[in-house]
Order: C-alpha cells, then structure tokens, then sequence
C-alpha cells in the first residue's frame, strides 16, 4: 500500500511555462490546470522566457503571440534553432487569428489556440501536443538505440571477419602438412602415424568448413554478395555435391542417392551460391539423420519457370513449433553447450539468404522422428525483376 503512494507521488510531473504580460491570463490559466500534474511555471516577457527555457527546460510552452520585448514569433524562433534544447512543443495564443496562426505555424509553433481561451480546449490541446512530445522522443530514443545497435553491428561484424582470418590461415598451414605428411613426401608413416595425421586432418577440414561459413555469412550479410550468372549444368553441380558430401555420409554409412532423370536439365544462375545452398542443407540432412538412413537428392525441371532440387533425409526431423525458427540466425533446435551436433546455427540463414538473392523459395516440411524434405526454387532464368511468387509456386508443385 505505502509503496503504491510512493510511486503515485514521484509521479514526473509536466512542465509547462505560460508566457503572457497579462498577469490576469497567466493567473486565469494556473486556476484551469490546476487539478491536473502540472508544474506551473511563469514568464511575463520573452526573454525571462528564453532563461526559464534554457534552465528548467519545460515540457510545453503557452505563448502569447504580443508580448512587451521579444514577441512571440520571436521567442519561438529563437527555441526552435537553440540545438541544445530538445523538442518543446508551442502553444501560441493570440486573437489576431487566422493571420497570426500562419505566421506562428510557419516561424515554429505546432499549435494555435485563439483567446479568450475556453479551458476545456486549452486542456485537450496541451494533451495532444503532450502525446506529440512523447511520440517524438520515443522516435528520437529509437533512432539513437538503433544507431547504436548499428555501431555494435559493424563492431561484430569487423571482429568476426579478422578472427576468422586470422584462424583461417594457420589453419591452412595445418593442413598443407597434414597433406605433405599423408603424401609420404618426408617418409612413409606408419599404421598409427597415418591414422593420427588422418584424424588432424579431419578436424581441421571441419574447422575451416565453419570458418568458411562464418566469412560467407559475414560477408552476405555487410555487401549481400555480387552475383555472376551462367548457364549451369544440374549435373555438373551434383557430382561436385556428391564428391564433397559423399565422405561425411561414409562416415555414418548414410546412403546418398543423387537422381538426376534428365541430364541435360540446365539454369542461369550463380554457381558458387547455388552450391553452397545446396551443400548447407545437405551437410544438414547427413548431420541430423542417424547412421544407416538414407538422404535423396533430386532434381525437377517446371519448364520455363525453375529449377526445384529437393533434399530428403530420414534424420531426427523438426517439430512444428519450432520450423519457423530454423532460417532465423545462429538459432539451432539444440544450443546447449553439451548438444550432440556441431555447428553455428547459420547455415540456414545464409542458405535463405542466397536463395532469396537469386530471386527463388526455400520451402521446408519435416515431421520429428521420421525426416526433413528441403525444396530449394531456383528461377531458371534470371532477370532484375525474378522472384518466385507463392502463386507460382502453389501452381506449378
Ligand atoms: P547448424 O546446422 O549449424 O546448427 P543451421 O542454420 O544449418 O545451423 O540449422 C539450424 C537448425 O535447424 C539446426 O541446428 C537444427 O536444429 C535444425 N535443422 C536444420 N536442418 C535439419 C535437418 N535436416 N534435420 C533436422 N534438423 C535440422
């Protein structure tokens, strides 16, 4: 109870300075507010105005359009180009209306109200300018917010690109000697020795594989990526798949089967960006299915519309509540630190990200326990102006 009382008195209370020579006025409109959380403050010409202005700064000003020094045009301009003060939104009054109005609106005034002033007029007036006030400095905090969010982004982004540099080219060398070493080129290893270095370069290549996906990430998300477009073989693209993913899937002798009916199925696209959308959600499909199951990869020509490559897995699947999540950046369905799968949670977003940058659709449907089917939509030609419309989409599946 006493707290409520407390926080009901520390209540800020508005600010508003009335600004008139006529003490009558000045007095007149005190009495209306009264009852209402002002804090009533009093000016009798403009340039005791101007210092109650600079000191106290008040939430909102009554002018009165004549006064004996400065008049009210005046004072109005001179706190409007005051870069100091913030936002203060003028109430002019005057009976000269409508001249006076437009020369007060022109010369930084927001409202006009014309004497002799009703009270319930002058009260939903100060209201209205007050919800002006704080829609504006909601605005300007949201502004400054995400101008600061947008410095931390460059900060981020800045940091991750000279992290995985600098990560990027030890490891390299890691691996050229990995390489030198299974070579044989300074001797045969023996038995142990192979499978060591083996195993050295494994972790390694998984390494620069999540360096690589974070530089490619960092990089779509600061310039969206250059496109170059060429006419695409589909078979050319499988067998680079095939012999990338194919490894991993030996791994936990998960059968990949790549089904290419037609083999001169052809697109104008980027072919960096489509294998590595492709090469995301398959490494996906082989990530999260369990060993012994089977990831099918095929593709389906709809004519002069795109390209429609899918990916089945019979992996652990996706629940409803939480497909809608799945693009969304550095989320995983398992992010604990003790999870069983590695990975950053990115590979969708940038797959997405691409997809969208050729003007196509990533479609998803999976049901927990029993698999995931990604449907990637490439147009098969592109133009500025190219992207698949749910429409076509809905028409052409
Ligand atoms: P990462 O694979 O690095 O965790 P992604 O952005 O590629 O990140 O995927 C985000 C999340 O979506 C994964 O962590 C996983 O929870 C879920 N997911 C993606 N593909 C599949 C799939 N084929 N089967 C089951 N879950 C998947």
């Amino acid at each position: 109870m006493n707290i409520k009382k407390g926080s009901q008195s520390k209540k800020k209370k508005t600010k508003l300075l009335i600004v008139d020579d006529n003490s009558n006025n000045r007095a007149a409109i005190s009495y209306w507010l009264g009852e209402e959380n002002y804090e009533i403050l009093h000016a009798s010409n403009g340039i005791s105005a101007l210092k109650i202005c600079a000191t106290f700064i008040p939430d909102i000003i009554l002018l009165d359009y004549n006064l004996p020094d400065l008049d009210g045009i005046e004072v109005c301009q001179k706190i409007r180009t005051n870069k100091t003060l913030p936002f203060i939104p003028i109430i002019m009054m005057s009976s000269y209306a409508p001249e006076a109005n437009v020369i007060a609106l022109e010369q930084g005034a927001d409202e006009f109200i014309e004497m002799p002033i009703q009270s319930t007029e002058l009260k939903s007036r100060i209201k209205a300018m007050l919800r002006l006030k704080e829609a504006i400095s909601e605005s300007s905090e949201l502004s400054k917010e995400n101008k600061k969010l947008q410095e931390l982004d460059i900060i981020k982004s800045n940091f991750i690109s000279k992290v995985s540099h600098e990560l990027k080219t030890p490891l390299q060398a890691i691996l050229g000697y990995a390489d030198i070493l299974l070579g044989g080129l300074q001797g045969e290893l023996n038995y142990p020795q192979k499978l060591m270095t083996k195993q050295i370069q494994n972790a390694g290549e998984q390494l620069l594989n999540l360096i690589t996906q974070l530089l490619d990430f960092d990089n779509t998300e600061k310039n969206g990526d250059t496109t170059s477009f060429e006419i695409l073989n589909v078979e050319e693209i499988f067998n680079y798949l095939s012999q990338v993913t194919t490894p991993l899937a030996m791994k936990k002798n998960i059968n990949m089967n790549f089904v290419l009916e037609d083999k001169n199925i052809q697109l104008e696209s980027d072919k960096n960006m489509v294998q590595k959308i492709l090469l995301n959600i398959i490494s996906n499909s082989i990530k999260f299915s369990n060993e012994n199951t089977k990831v099918l990869i095929s593709v389906k020509d709809h004519q002069d519309l795109f390209i429609e490559f899918k990916i089945q897995d019979e992996g652990i699947g996706i629940s409803k509540s939480n497909i809608s999540y799945i693009f969304d950046s550095f989320w995983q369905v398992d992010d604990s630190i003790t999870r069983s799968y590695g990975g950053l949670g990115i590979g969708l977003a940038l797959a997405k990200k691409l997809v969208i940058l050729l003007g196509g659709q990533i479609l998803v449907e999976s049901k927990p326990n029993k698999g995931s089917t990604f449907r990637v939509l490439i147009p098969k030609e592109f133009k500025a102006s190219t992207s698949i419309s749910l429409l076509s989409l809905q028409n052409a599946i």
